[in-house]
């Protein structure tokens, strides 16, 4: 990587102000407690903190968590994560109460080697990217070190102000992880290169649709997206979900992808969205009806192609899999994903539904990585700068 990496950092006898991405859900748990309900993110950060404290560094972290809106609240607190960081690192978390008030100070002054200080976005200045509140932060640390990959694609002060009140900024070895990942599938992918999209909207992905074109050998679409796209070509799609100002813009899409795009041939239709609803397969989507979920004989085709990749990369589930009657189609997806990474291809997963569908079917340790962010992996994809990343310090 051409920026520095933790592993480039002396830390020895160092406060280095960590930037995580403790961003977790936070759930009311026995006897009404916060408690976070999905700790992945913070199992994702272990590696860098154990990195710095057995290089004899100590870790002052700083997070989102949610959208505040710059309001402190006990919703909204990071408290209940420091709980469980502590019982995941098997290591003193010193929690501070505040950002950059008395409490985190004294928290950054004790002898404690891990502190989490209170969340970032409780100040109006973090997402502001407002210097005299990164400077604040800036000072908590003689070094820096970004590893929230989730936030990468913000501009904000405590992943980009920061960078410029502080001497060295480095690479944490999750976001070193997911950029190499990332760079290896977009510029030398083994062939051939997969990319499956799925999901609500178009609009959303459009970006990555026209940077990965020209890069992929087929590109799957399935989802609420596919619609537009069958919408464009003239197929009768019911009831389904349509972006009509994205008509032109899909066909021309389709028109350039010489053969490269593929959608639906069947699909799982309802006249609403509910579980409790006559669901049926057809290659033609009568009026009234909505598709739901890619058909049987699409998810034939489309593991296929998976089968037969080097490197697959997904993001967006294949139907309204919350739903068990529409959920075949991503969990076909799935199924195909790690029978491909069993024959060694690369296989890549993000997207904050997508991964909450391979967890959810017990297949997020099946591929070969799942990316702890959806915005940034879509910026990254879409060819854009990350500017948590171009804020770091180039290497020696
Ligand atoms: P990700 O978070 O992985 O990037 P998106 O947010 O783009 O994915 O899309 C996920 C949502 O798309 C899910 O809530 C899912 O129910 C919905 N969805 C997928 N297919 C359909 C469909 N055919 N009709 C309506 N909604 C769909
Ligand atoms: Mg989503």
């Amino acid at each position: 990587m051409a920026k520095l990496t933790l592993g480039n950092l002396d830390v020895r006898g160092k406060r280095v102000l960590v930037r995580v991405d403790f961003n977790v859900p936070i759930e009311a748990g026995p006897f009404g407690r916060l408690v976070v309900s999905d700790d992945t993110r913070i199992r994702a950060a272990l590696e860098t903190l154990r990195t710095i404290l057995e290089a004899g560094g100590r870790a002052i972290l700083i997070s989102h968590l949610g959208r505040p809106n710059g309001v402190p609240s006990a919703r909204f607190s990071l408290a209940p994560v420091a709980k469980q960081l502590e019982a995941l690192l098997k290591f003193p978390v010193k929690f501070a109460s505040d950002t950059v008030g008395p409490a985190a100070t004294a928290a950054v002054n004790s002898n404690t080697d891990v502190v989490l200080l209170e969340n970032t976005r409780f100040a109006t200045g973090e997402t502001r990217n407002d210097p005299g509140f990164a400077a604040r932060l800036a000072a908590f640390g003689d070094v820096f070190v970004n590893d929230a990959f989730g936030t990468a694609h913000r501009t904000h002060a405590s992943n980009v102000g920061v960078t410029h009140c502080i001497n060295r900024s480095a690479a944490g070895l999750l976001l070193e992880r997911e950029i190499s990942y990332l760079t290896r599938v977009t510029e030398t992918p083994e062939r051939p290169f997969v990319a499956i999209l799925g999901g609500a909207k178009v609009s959303d992905k459009i970006g990555v649709i026209v940077n990965l074109l020209p890069k992929v050998d087929s590109l799957l679409i399935g989802g609420a997206m596919s619609y537009t796209f069958l919408k464009a070509l003239g197929h009768s799609v019911g009831s389904s979900l349509v972006e009509y100002d994205r008509l032109d813009e899909a066909l021309r899409l389709l028109e350039v992808a010489g053969g490269k795009i593929h959608l639906p041939e069947d699909h799982v239709v309802a006249g609403h969205i509910s579980n409790d609803v006559d669901a049926r397969v057809c290659e033609v989507i009568p009026d009234g009806m909505m598709g739901l979920d890619i058909g049987p004989l699409t998810c034939a085709a489309f593991k296929g192609k998976v089968l037969s990749a080097r490197t697959v990369v997904w993001n967006g589930p294949m139907g309204v899999f919350e739903l068990p009657s529409f959920a075949a189609g991503t969990q076909a997806m799935a199924e195909a994903l790690a029978m491909a990474t069993e024959n060694d291809a690369v296989t890549i997963v993000g997207g904050g539904d997508s991964v909450a569908a391979l967890t959810r079917g017990g297949y997020a340790d099946t591929v070969t990585h799942v990316s702890t962010g959806g915005g940034a992996m879509l910026t990254f994809l879409e060819g854009n700068v990350l500017p948590g990343l171009a804020a770091l310090s180039d290497q020696d």
